[in-house]
């Protein structure tokens, strides 16, 4: 392990890239300088997570100029969760920064991260301070969704903890070994553990282009989230199992007495139909449940890469054996 506090830290920067080429010109360049201000040895890992633009020419181009530049070009849109592992995989340095690629991460905060970093913090992530740029529907399901995945968890998922973040070596090792298909990010880091450190930002609006999580990519990775990373809706599915063969229960010994202590005949028609027609939608609506469950293994069982890589250029940190 290195000195944090005297060596010059080798530094890696990963942006995972999906139809940024209006953005790239800007944003490399301005991350590079960031990065030489902290360190003479830096990366930065430019993934394109199978953009549709001209995302790699203009990379290629950059990659011409900035020797630092290390390009992998996935074989198609595996979405950004991949094309992070992809990343993750290909970083070299002692101090792994994670960024995204339109310019909504500023630049200023890496000098903060690392001086945390230098003081022994081996994750510091970043939280962003409000959410005005999104409806009150979204910031209402976000704090559900947190709500749900923390729910009786052990691992906490911190809430609002963004991409944005510094990862140390040991933990972008810790990571790797993480064998999941279906990955939510957020989940990962938070299981891991390690000393972490939450700083605060507000994101910049994005340079150009749209985002590629409105609601429904939103809704997407919540469902992963949730799914991936809580047994909660299972044990929801017990409690309200629960809960009704409670009400039943009442209901039927309240029936017998009327029928032997009041002397009402239960005309029982009415009652059944809805009972059954509510039943069964209840138990469908487990087995849909339980079979998101099931799909999701059977995904994990296949044992499918997790991304492909097309192909790749540039060079980046060399190999330092453990010794140095
Ligand atoms: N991204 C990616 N693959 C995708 C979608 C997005 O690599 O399938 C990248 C995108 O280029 C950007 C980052 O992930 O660098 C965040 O995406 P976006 O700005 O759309 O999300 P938001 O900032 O709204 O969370
Ligand atoms: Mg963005």
């Amino acid at each position: 392990m290195i000195d944090r506090a005297t060596a010059a830290p080798r530094l890696s920067c990963i942006l995972p890239a999906y139809n940024e080429a209006t953005n790239l010109p800007r944003v490399v360049p301005e991350v590079l300088a960031a990065l030489a201000r902290l360190s003479p040895h830096v990366e930065l890992i430019l993934v394109n997570d199978g953009s549709r633009d001209d995302t790699w020419a203009v990379a290629a181009q950059l990659c011409l100029q900035h020797p630092q530049l290390v390009l992998i070009d996935l074989s198609r849109n595996f979405g950004k969760e991949a094309a992070l592992s992809a990343g993750l995989d290909h970083a070299r340095g002692d101090a792994v920064f994670i960024m995204d690629a339109d310019g909504q991460h500023p630049t200023a905060l890496l000098a903060d991260m690392l001086a945390a970093w230098t003081r022994g913090f081996d994750v510091v992530y970043t939280v962003r301070r409000t959410r005005t740029d999104q409806s009150v529907l979204q910031r209402r399901l976000t704090r559900l969704f947190y709500g749900l995945v923390n729910w009786q968890a052990r691992v906490k998922v911190p809430p609002n903890a963004g991409d944005f973040r510094l990862l140390d070596a040991r933990v972008v090792q810790a990571l790797r070994l993480m064998p999941e298909r279906h990955r939510f990010m957020k989940g990962l880091y938070a299981w891991v553990g390690f000393r972490s450190l939450a700083l605060d930002y507000e994101p910049l609006p994005r340079l150009a282009g749209e985002t590629r999580f409105g609601l429904r990519g939103a809704f997407g990775l919540g469902a992963t989230g949730l799914l991936a990373f809580s047994a909660t809706p299972l044990r929801l599915m017990g409690v309200g199992g629960i809960l009704l063969s409670l009400a039943a229960l009442f209901y039927g010994s309240w029936v017998v007495f009327e029928y032997h202590f009041l002397g009402i005949d239960v005309p029982g028609y009415a009652t059944i139909v809805a009972g059954m027609m509510f039943l069964a939608g209840v138990q469908l609506m487990s087995i849909g449940l339980l079979s998101e469950y099931v799909a999701r293994i059977y995904d994990e069982v296949k044992r499918r890469p997790l991304y492909l890589v097309a192909r790749q250029t540039g060079h980046g940190l060399p190999d330092v054996p453990d010794a140095a």
